[in-house]
């Protein structure tokens, strides 16, 4: 008889995992306490604009490739990426704005046009990078950590000095060796707020992000981020898996020691031999599961650090908004004092970097006609939630800081359209742990890789997790990833690496 499993939440690490398991002969249920599928991948239709609420940024292309060939697909033409030129720009408070290409051999030029030796040293750093990122995607990412013999290899062995040199000290001390001007330590370390963790604070192994800046470029999927969660159903469709939406599950069914089912909020029962949370793993834990089966309870989470929240604030502006590109970021002086305010001082930083999308430059029709569209992502501590009044002026500061630092003066007045979404909606829409806006624990040595809670329950039986909270981490391509990983404890597959066709 055919198995069958359930999925708790619709999040793009449950749904690429019910495209592994439906593949493989599972029949699947996804249960889904929203309306549509994506989960933080969402977008809000408002007057004419669509705004984006989640991700932005296109990483680790290779990693999406990979997913989809195990379907026999190919993810850039699926996808119809785009490579952006220039990658991204970054604003600062005192200093004239840099545009990064994404391409090492224009970029060192504008590394040693601000210092003397920079651009031969971004050379070797990213030199550097890319073996890191090489040596951690092989070895570390796809891997379940259940047998020795995946990270004793050579090339681990080989490299053990530099790799232990680089997860005992942490990335801004280690960035800092190579480059003394602020802005350029900046671009080598702000990839950290992306893992929901601060480079004073993360190992500085996550120097891999800069392969991704300097080398493998910046790719956008044309049709939107929400396509991602669009095409990834779309991958299982013929597959059958059965969505439920507007369902919210209330309890995960324990009996004898084994998870046997699921029950909604109407008190509808559901069975399945195999129940994976895709929702955030606290929820799951001290939520859905009765105490005497929670393997990670209250005491657990109060040692871990969550990624951090955000304030989201779209914006329709009247005309255009030429000086900008697709990805924008804007960096405050008072860098070390930012993170430290998030992630140590857990208060909301006066002077904050933010990140600015104006996703009408590769997709006119997210705005009406003369109009632009922009997205503010502005990081704050996990666990404050915010009143209308705070986000209001949050949200006002961000755009008079952006509008200064960008040379737009008259960006507030040229605005027509607001949306705010806060930590509270985070809580309410994705029952997030601590208002965390990414969907898990931050990137600290102590929760990555093998330290990273992991995805199978430690005292129920056939209870499995996957995506951001789990193994390997935050972001969509980690998603991917974790699916493949649960996929193979699932299947009891105790071999790392990425999954191949064969092993379906
Ligand atoms: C503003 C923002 C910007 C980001 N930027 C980037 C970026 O640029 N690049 C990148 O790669 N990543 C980015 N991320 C991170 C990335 O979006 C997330 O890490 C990823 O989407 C998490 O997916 P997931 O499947 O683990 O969880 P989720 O997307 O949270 O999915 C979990 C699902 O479970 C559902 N659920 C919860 N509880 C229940 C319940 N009791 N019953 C039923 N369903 C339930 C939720 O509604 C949700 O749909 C960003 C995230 C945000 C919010």
């Amino acid at each position: 008889m055919k198995k069958s499993a359930i999925i708790i939440g619709a999040g793009y690490g449950g749904m690429a995992l019910a495209n592994l398991l439906a593949k493989s002969g599972y029949t699947v249920t996804v249960i889904e306490k929203n309306a549509q599928s994506g989960g933080r991948i969402a977008a809000v239709k408002q007057n004419g604009y669509t705004f984006d609420i989640g991700p932005s940024w296109y990483l680790m292309p290779e990693v999406f490739e990979q997913y989809y060939q195990i379907f026999g697909e190919l993810a850039h033409t699926r996808l119809d990426l785009v490579r952006f030129k220039p990658g991204y720009r970054v604003y600062f408070e005192h200093d004239d704005p840099l545009t990064i290409q994404g391409d090492i051999e224009h970029d060192r030029h504008t590394f040693e046009a601000i210092e003397r030796g920079a651009g031969e040293k971004l050379e070797r750093y990213v030199q550097k990078s890319s073996l890191v990122y090489e040596l951690s995607v092989k070895y570390f990412l796809y891997n379940n950590f259940q047998r020795a013999r995946d990270i004793l290899r050579w090339p681990i062995i080989r490299n053990a000095p530099r790799m232990v040199r680089l997860v005992t000290q942490n990335l801004d001390t280690y960035v800092s060796k190579s480059f003394r001007d602020r802005r350029l330590r900046q671009l080598l370390e702000y990839h950290m707020v992306f893992l929901g963790s601060s480079p004073f604070q993360a190992p500085a192994i996550y120097t891999l992000m800069s392969h991704l800046d300097f080398k493998s470029g910046v790719f956008y999927p044309r049709a939107g981020m929400v396509s991602l969660a669009d095409d990834m159903k779309a991958l299982g469709d013929e597959f059958g898996i059965c969505y439920v939406f507007n369902a919210d599950v209330q309890e995960i069914i324990v009996k004898k020691g084994e998870a046997v089912g699921v029950r909604l909020g109407d008190d509808t029962e559901l069975r399945a031999d195999v129940i994976v949370s895709g929702a955030d793993l606290h929820h799951t834990e001290t939520t859905l599961l009765a105490k005497p089966h929670q393997s990670f309870d209250e005491k657990y989470w109060s040692a871990r650090q969550p990624g951090p929240g955000a304030l989201l604030v779209s914006v329709g502006v009247k005309g255009t908004l030429p000086s900008l590109e697709h990805h924008n970021l804007f960096f405050v002086d008072k860098w070390r004092e930012n993170f430290r305010a998030i992630y140590e001082d857990k208060i909301i930083p006066k002077d904050a970097s933010v990140y600015v999308c104006n996703p009408t430059k590769t997709d006119p029709t997210l705005a009406p006609e003369g109009h632009e569209n922009l997205f503010f992502l502005v990081p704050i501590p996990a666990g404050v939630s915010l009143d209308e009044n705070e986000q209001a002026q949050l949200a006002d500061t961000a755009i008079s800081t952006f509008s200064a630092a960008a040379s737009i003066p008259d960006l507030a007045e040229r605005i027509v359209e607001k949306n705010i979404f806060g930590p509270q909606d985070f809580a309410d829409r994705y029952n997030a742990w601590e208002y965390n806006a990414f969907g898990g624990e931050s990137h600290l040595l102590s929760q990555s890789i093998m330290f990273r809670t992991p995805n199978k329950s430690k005292k129920v039986k056939n209870l499995y997790y996957v995506g951001a909270g789990s193994l390997p981490g935050i972001g969509l391509p980690m998603c991917l990833i974790s699916a493949q990983l649960t996929y193979k404890k699932i299947t009891n597959n105790r071999a790392a690496g990425p999954l191949k066709k064969e092993d379906m």
